[in-house]
């Protein structure tokens, strides 16, 4: 007994000590950093590992399936395969991969969660708010009506035949498809998925603000993720950073990203319901089961009514989120029960 005692502290100084389980060589794990601009954003890898060419291999990987992400989702080029499906829309059926099956299915139920505040046909209105904050001025009337009568999730239908093979629908030729608020966090999925296929689990993937954190460092409880604010919209602001790990984290808001005409600061978010920026400055900052499910809820915060916070939250469990009026820290902030313990640098 007292040798099996003996063996079993062994390995857990081992493990304490940051010592690869299960690696044959027990050689200690060392951080590496690695980064590349992919979907338009930095994208940073921290990965854990025994060997720096393991971990240059699993980060090339990692990278290597966000650009399969990108082709798929982007619509910043015509030819992405969600681009060729807007292309068809309003002619039935288009057959297409998993992940773009995989990401309308999952984006479908956010909608419905929601009630629409977020919408992956919200192209149209994007389109015209982009180019809002290109001329400063708001998008005419008759151009926003347009737009409304495009943008419905329920006009996305997902099907998935007997051997497997996936078709999608988008009901109305115009409809356009815009993975701005869950293409990041999915690929940050995606991402971390594939370090831990590659055999290197203690690993962090941020895609610009949205961050997939998998098994803690070696003697950490989790990766500590900066949630201080940022942008010209805020002046200062406290520096907070969570620790988490084997979770997804995303900050929307409108303080980086917004348009200011006639006084009003509209966000880059968009109210699928009205067809206008949104206008109430809030920052929504969400820890949930992987970064698909953050990334989608951040923005879906923005959008909704605070009063409609608490259902939508409970309508995706294990959904933890802290909402407070940009630059306003001292007024209007909500923290969910389970949202990791915000600490304050000194
Ligand atoms: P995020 O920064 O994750 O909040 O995503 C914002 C981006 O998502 C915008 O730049 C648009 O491309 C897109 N978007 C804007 N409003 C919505 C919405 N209500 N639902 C889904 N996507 C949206
Ligand atoms: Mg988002």
């Amino acid at each position: 007994m007292k040798v099996c005692a003996f063996i079993l502290g062994f390995f857990l100084v081992l493990a304490a000590g940051g010592l690869a389980p299960g690696c044959a060589s027990r050689a200690p794990l060392q951080r590496f950093d690695y980064a590349q601009v992919i979907m338009g954003v930095r994208v940073n890898i921290a990965a854990y590992c025994e060997n720096e060419v393991k971990a240059r291999s699993a980060a090339k990987a990692a990278f290597d399936e966000l650009v399969r992400v990108d082709n798929t989702l982007t619509d910043y080029r015509p030819d992405s395969e969600a681009m060729h499906l807007c292309d068809a829309a309003g002619q039935g059926p288009v057959p297409v991969s998993p992940m773009l099956a995989e990401v309308l299915r999952r984006a479908g139920e956010f909608s419905q969660a929601s009630g629409g505040a977020f919408d992956v046909t919200v192209g149209p209105m994007v389109r015209l708010w982009r180019a809002a904050r290109r001329a400063g001025r708001l998008p005419a009337a008759d151009a926003l009506d347009a737009a409304r009568t495009l943008v419905d999730w329920r006009s996305v239908s997902v099907h998935t035949d007997a051997s497997g093979e996936n078709a999608v629908t988008l009901a109305s030729p115009g409809m356009r498809l815009d993975f701005g608020a869950i293409g990041k966090g999915y690929g940050a999925d995606r991402a971390l998925a594939t370090l831990r296929v590659e055999g290197v689990p203690v690993a962090l993937v941020s895609v610009a603000g949205d961050i997939a954190a998998g098994d803690p460092p070696p003697g950490r409880p989790g990766w500590r993720v900066d949630m201080t604010e940022r942008g010209p919209a805020v002046a200062g602001g406290p520096h907070d950073w969570i620790e988490v790990s084997n979770v997804g984290v995303s900050t929307s808001g409108d303080t980086e990203q917004f348009v200011e005409i006639d006084g009003v600061r509209y966000s880059h978010i968009v109210d699928p319901r009205t067809g206008l920026g949104v206008t109430r400055h809030v920052l929504a900052t969400v820890v949930a089961r992987d970064a698909t499910t953050s990334d989608a809820a951040a923005t879906a915060l923005c959008v909704l009514d605070p009063l409609e916070h608490a259902r939508f939250l409970h309508a995706i469990p294990g959904t933890e989120a802290r909402v407070r009026l940009a630059g306003r820290p001292d007024f209007g902030e909500s923290v969910t029960r389970g949202f990791p313990t915000v600490r304050h640098e000194p």
